[in-house]
């Protein structure tokens, strides 16, 4: 209930019953009335009846002094007494008539007919005096009927006035009772009026507003302190107080709503910090390990719920290579063919759903695991996949991170293109096109870099110069001696490749460099490249051309001499060997004029 209703219900019932109490005080007053009234009347009846007593007493004394003196004002003062008598009588018979009981009726006319006949004895008197017979007249009026008369009127007076006496007392009784009951009704109902202003004062201020507004300050309280475990207590009651808890309730959700958004922007926030951060280091990768290096330590924190890989599709864009994975992804192989993936044939990010709701990508096993695969282009080129699946349920789901993988996927596909046109500009710039070994550019390079760096580190270097070679071109053409070269240079790289690195020096001559081997070994390896050209029956467009071989000059640093002299000590023993006749192998420091 209401706490306007239960004070308006309060205020209408002290209302009533102060009225009621009102209403019994004036009860109470009437009977007091009442009371009085009756009090007056016995008075009345009271005097009354004394003075029809009293006159009928002073008749006689009138009548007596007349018999007794002769005197003429007494007769005259008995004729007066006698007329108020009868004014007397008549009005004790108005009264009789109005508010005596009929006893007393009765009783008022005996005490009339007492007096009447007590008249008519000294009237009787009065004319014998008057006839002359005053002892008569004397006889009448002190002989013993007139006295028993008398005692008579006196008599039926006391019993008349007994009666009255006994009625107004009993009236008198009976209006005080009245007024006693209504005056006590009046104070149980201020009683209870008091009683019940107090009550509900007490339950209003103290059940309904004191304890549940106590309650409410400590819920808020703790509300402001972003204390959302609060409870606030299931109230269903229909007043204020009900009304501003309901508020509190909305309050409170409203808080808690606004704290889980404020986290899930905090959330999005430190995400976007997180791509952010990869994103300037992608930028700054000098190669495509390095790359894979930052997108492997940063997607896991990026995106905790999802394991995945990087895929680069191959040169021949035929088949995916993983170049990193992060957080153990089980449900794709490191290599598979470009076309099981739907992502990449479609050009847009692919959804395998668990559900079965759209084609899953066939390098997935098994295929009801959900995972993503959203494919990196550059220019409109596929050059690579960023493959996710879930480690966490629902970490793909509808509202997950897919818009920002695209984002991420576009920007490491634009990095990871330029690494590759970098990587190929580089490596276009330092190899030779016909051999593919390194070339002259990139040999003093390399030299300039030992020197500067590892002067003192043992370094070998073989000059290799194909023998005759000339012939070759004059008698088989040009493409025949460009076919002796490569093949020259391939057995060249792959005797080398192990311990160092092979470069075309220039025409039909070619360098090693070494590191960490002496001259002797250096020798050995040269004499091993010569066997192994030497060993092979080459043939061009069905031509025989024969076997090739060559002469190799050795020398090493900083045993022999200084870096910088090193190619030129090799290319002296070079000499060296084709001055002695070609196909061997020469070593500087067996040369009589060294340099040094
Ligand atoms: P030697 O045993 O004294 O070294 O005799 P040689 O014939 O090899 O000597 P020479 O230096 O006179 O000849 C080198 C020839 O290599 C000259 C040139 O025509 C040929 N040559 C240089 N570069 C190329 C090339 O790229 N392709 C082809 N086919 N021939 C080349
Ligand atoms: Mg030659
Ligand atoms: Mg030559």
């Amino acid at each position: 209930m209401r706490i306007t209703t239960i004070t308006n219900w309060a205020y209408g019932i002290t209302v009533v019953l102060t009225a009621l109490s009102g209403g019994a005080f004036i009860l109470s007053s009437r009977s007091a009335l009442e009371e009085r009234a009756a009090a007056e009347q016995h008075l009345m009846l009271d005097t009354l009846a004394e003075e029809l007593a009293v006159g009928a007493e002073m008749t006689s004394d009138e009548a007596r002094l007349y018999v007794m003196r002769g005197e003429a004002r007494h007769l005259n003062a008995f004729r007066a007494d006698e007329g108020e008598e009868r004014q007397r009588e008549a009005a004790a018979a108005k009264l009789a008539a109005q508010m005596l009981t009929p006893a007393e009726a009765q009783a008022l006319s005996a005490v009339d007919a007492d007096a009447e006949a007590l008249d008519e004895i000294e009237r009787s008197a009065i004319d014998a005096y008057q006839r002359g017979d005053k002892a008569k007249a004397q006889g009448i009026l002190f002989g013993p009927e007139h006295e028993r008369f008398q005692n008579a009127l006196l008599q039926t007076v006391a019993h008349f006035r007994d009666l009255t006496a006994a009625r107004t007392a009993g009236e008198l009784d009976a209006a005080r009772a009245r007024s006693d009951a209504w005056s006590l009704v009046a104070k149980i109902m201020l009683a209870v009026t008091g009683a019940l202003f107090v009550a509900v004062l007490y339950f209003v201020l103290r059940r309904r507003v004191a304890m549940p507004l106590k309650r409410m300050t400590g819920i808020v309280s703790r509300l402001a302190k972003q204390d959302y475990t609060v409870e606030v207590p299931v109230d269903r009651r229909g007043d204020e107080i009900g009304e501003m808890n309901e508020a509190i309730e909305v309050f409170r959700a409203n808080l808690i709503e606004r704290e889980r958004l404020d986290a899930e922007r905090r959330a999005d926030q430190h995400t976007k910090d997180l791509i952010l951060q990869m994103m300037h280091r992608v930028q700054a990768c000098q190669n495509q390990a390095e790359l894979t290096d930052v997108i492997v330590r940063f997607a896991p924190q990026i995106f905790p719920g999802l394991a995945g890989g990087l895929y680069v599709l191959s040169e021949a864009n035929t088949s995916l290579l993983r170049a990193g994975a992060w957080l153990e992804p089980q449900h794709s192989p490191t290599v598979f063919p470009a076309a099981e993936c739907w992502g990449l044939r479609r050009g847009r990010s692919h959804y395998s759903s668990g559900n079965g709701s759209d084609v899953p990508c066939q390098h997935i096993d098994p295929p009801g695991v959900t995972a993503l695969c959203v494919p990196l282009t550059a220019q409109g080129d596929m050059i690579g996949l960023l493959y996710l699946e879930e480690r966490e349920a629902e970490a793909l789901g509808p509202a997950g991170p897919r818009l920002y993988l695209e984002l991420i996927a576009e920007n490491v596909g634009l990095a990871l293109a330029n690494l590759q046109l970098r990587e190929k500009l580089t490596t276009l710039a330092v190899s030779d096109p016909l051999t593919g070994l390194f070339n002259r550019r990139f040999l003093d390079e390399t030299l300039q870099r030992h020197a500067r760096d590892h002067r003192h580190d043992p370094l070998a270097c073989l000059m290799i110069d194909i023998d005759h070679f000339k012939r070759f071109n004059d008698q088989f053409g040009h493409d025949a001696g460009d076919l002796v070269m490569q093949f020259v240079g391939q057995t060249l790289r792959e005797t080398c490749a192990p311990v160092g690195n092979a470069f075309r020096f220039g025409g039909e001559e070619f360098t090693a460099l070494l590191p960490y081997l002496e001259e002797a070994d250096a020798a050995d390896l040269a004499d091993t490249l010569r066997s192994r050209i030497g060993s092979v029956t080459l043939s061009h467009t069905g031509q025989i051309l024969g076997t090739v071989s060559v002469s190799v000059g050795v020398a090493a640093s900083p045993a022999g001499g200084s870096v910088e002299t090193l190619v030129t000590r090799a290319d002296a023993a070079l000499l060296e060997a084709k001055a002695k006749g070609r196909n061997r192998t020469v070593a500087a420091s067996t040369l009589k004029k060294g340099l040094a």
